[in-house]
C-alpha cells in the first residue's frame, strides 16, 4: 500500500504546501542514527555532570575544573600577554559564576559571540537562625529561593549542599544526602486523613513559605540536666563533623535540593527527569560548546560562555547578570588582546556583540493544554527553542529581540541542520517570566532568548527531551562559529 502511494505524483497543492507551510518535524526524525548515538552519549555526560553540580557553587567549581583540564587559564592567574587567537581563558566570580572565552582572529572591539546561561536553580535555603527543637524533633527554618510551588517540596528526600564560614574564619564545604549511605532530609506534609481543611485551601496557602521546615533530627543528647537535648545532640554532631557552632549558621549558605539523581525517563529513554534542568540543561551545552570551539582552529570572533548566578531571584547582586562581572571580563579581554583601555572601544565591543540568552522555556504539556497557544508553544522533541521576547503582559519586563537578529540566528541554525522551533512561555495574559536577556541587551548587545523546552519547570523533578538538549549543544556551537 505504501509503495502505491509513493508512486503517486504530488499534487500542486501538496507541493505548494511543502514550500509555504511552516511545519516543524520531530527532531528524532531529523537526526541521523549517528547523531542519535551521539545525543544519548551527550545525555549520559550531562546527567553525570548535573548530579555532581547541583548548586551554583558546585556547577561553577566543576566547570572551572573541566576548563582547567582543557587548557583554559584563569584570567586572575597568569595568562599569556598579549592573548592571541586561540587563547583560552576563564574567570570565576566569587565561586558562583563563571565566564570562559576562546580568543578569535578578529578584534574584540568588533564584538564577540556570547552564550549566557544561569547555574542557580530554585531550592530551599536556611534562615540565619534556623535550628529549633519542638516535640522532640530538631527542625530547620527556611526561606525558599526562586519561584516554587511550596507543596511540591514536601515529602521528598532532600540533600544539603553549601558552605559554612566558621568563627575561626575557615570555610567548610557541606554536601550530605547524595551518596547511598548518606542520611537525607525532608519537609513533612499533613496526612490526608486530617487534611479536610487543608485541602479546601488555595494551593498557594496549603503549605506556606513559613511552613517549609526541614526535619533534621530526633535523638536527644544523653544527659539528665541539659535542656533542648535533641537540638544539643544535633549541634554536637555538626561540631564533630564540621567544627561549627550554632552561631556559624548566621553566615552559612546551606541549600536544600532534591536528593535524587538525574534519570532516563520513559520506556524509550527519550527524556531525562532531574532536579534543576533550569538552567543547567542550557549551561552544560554552552560549556561543552566552548570546550569544542577551543579544540579546533581559532574562531573568527571571540566566543564567550557566561554562566551566571541569581537568575531565579531576578539577576540582582554581584554574582548575577545585573552585576559588572560580564562587562569587566570584556574590558579585561580588550586590555589583554589589544591593549585598549578606552571606554569607547569597550562600548563598541558591546554594541558589536551577539548573544543567545540560554534559558529553558515552558514545554507544551497535554495535561494542561489550556495554558498555551498551541501554534506558539514549544514542544519537547522539536528542537532548540527561540523566543523572540520574554516578559509578561504586553511583553513588559522582558527583552524583545530585533527581527534582523532573529532572522540571522534562524538562518545559522537552518544552515547547520540544527532542529529549532519558536516558543512563547504561555498564552497571553496567563503569566510571564524573564531571563538574563534584557540586562545584556541594555548594554547594546543583540540578544535572543533560546533554550530547551522543559515540563514541570521549577518542580523538584523537571523533564526535558534528550533530543532538545543535543539540539541546544549543536545550536550553540553553530552560533559561536557563525554569528
Ligand atoms: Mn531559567
Ligand atoms: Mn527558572
Amino acid at each position: 500500500m505504501g509503495i502505491e502511494e509513493n508512486k503517486e505524483e504530488k499534487s500542486e497543492g501538496q507541493i505548494l504546501s511543502e514550500k509555504l507551510f511552516n511545519d516543524k518535524k520531530n527532531s528524532w526524525d531529523s537526526f541521523s542514527s549517528e547523531s542519535i548515538d551521539a545525543l544519548h552519549q551527550f545525555a549520559e555526560a550531562y546527567k553525570q555532570f548535573i548530579d555532581r553540580g547541583k548548586t551554583e557553587r558546585e556547577f561553577t567549581a566543576l566547570s572551572a575544573e573541566v576548563l582547567g583540564n582543557a587548557g583554559f587559564l584563569d584570567l586572575d592567574g597568569g595568562t599569556e600577554d598579549p592573548l592571541c587567537p586561540g587563547a583560552r581563558v576563564y574567570q570565576v566570580n566569587r565561586g558562583k559564576a563563571l565566564i570562559a572565552a576562546v580568543i578569535g582572529k578578529k578584534s574584540i572591539s568588533g564584538g564577540v559571540n556570547i552564550i549566557g546561561a544561569h547555574v542557580d536553580s530554585p531550592r530551599i535555603d536556611l534562615k540565619a537562625n534556623p535550628l529549633y527543637e519542638e516535640a522532640d524533633f530538631a527542625l530547620l527554618d527556611t526561606q525558599y529561593y526562586g519561584g516554587i510551588k511550596n507543596y511540591q517540596w514536601t515529602a521528598i528526600p532532600l540533600a544539603v549542599h553549601g558552605v559554612v564560614i566558621r568563627k575561626d574564619g575557615k570555610m567548610v564545604q557541606v554536601c550530605l544526602g547524595e551518596n547511598e549511605e548518606d542520611p537525607v532530609f525532608t519537609i513533612t506534609d499533613l496526612l490526608p486523613h486530617l487534611a479536610r481543611e487543608q485541602m479546601q485551601k488555595k494551593a498557594s496557602e496549603m503549605i506556606t513559605g513559613e511552613d517549609l521546615n526541614i526535619l533534621a533530627g530526633s535523638k536527644p543528647f544523653k544527659d539528665s540536666k541539659a535542656k533542648d537535648k535533641v537540638k544539643l545532640n544535633l549541634l554536637n554532631i555538626l561540631h564533630e563533623q564540621y567544627g561549627m557552632v550554632e552561631q556559624d549558621f548566621n553566615s552559612a549558605e546551606l541549600e536544600f535540593v532534591p536528593a535524587f539523581k538525574a534519570r532516563d525517563l520513559g520506556f524509550d529513554r527519550s527524556m531525562i527527569g532531574a532536579y534543576g534542568h533550569d538552567d543547567r540543561c542550557c549551561a552544560y551545552p554552552a560549556l561543552r560548546a566552548v570546550l569544542d570551539i577551543a579544540t579546533g582552529e581559532p574562531p573568527e570572533k571571540t566566543v564567550v560562555c557566561v554562566l551566571t548566578d541569581k537568575e531565579e531571584t531576578g539577576s540582582a547582586g554581584n554574582t548575577g547578570a545585573q552585576s559588572r562581572f560580564f562587562e569587566n571580563f570584556i574590558a579585561s579581554l580588550l586590555l589583554k588582546t589589544e591593549k585598549k583601555e578606552s571606554d569607547s572601544a569597550f562600548r563598541l565591543a558591546l554594541s558589536g556583540s551577539a548573544m543567545l540568552s540560554a534559558d529553558v522555556n515552558s514545554a507544551f504539556d497535554p495535561n494542561y493544554d489550556g495554558f498555551w497557544d498551541k501554534k506558539n508553544a514549544s514542544y519537547c522533541g522539536k528542537g532548540m527553542v527561540l523566543s523572540k521576547h520574554s516578559g509578561g503582559s504586553g511583553k513588559s519586563g522582558g527583552s524583545d529581540a530585533n527581527a534582523e537578529f532573529c532572522g540571522k540566528v534562524q538562518s545559522i541554525l537552518t544552515r547547520n541542520e540544527v532542529p529549532w522551533q519558536t516558543g512563547d512561555l504561555g498564552k497571553v495574559d496567563k503569566g510571564g517570566g524573564g531571563t538574563i536577556a534584557k540586562f545584556v541587551a541594555n548594554l547594546g548587545v543583540e540578544v535572543l532568548d533560546s533554550g530547551v523546552a522543559v515540563l514541570s519547570m521549577h518542580a523538584p523533578f523537571e523533564v526535558i527531551s534528550k533530543a532538545d538538549l543535543y539540539a541546544a549543544y549543536e545550536g550553540y556551537k553553530a552560533f559561536f562559529r557563525e554569528a
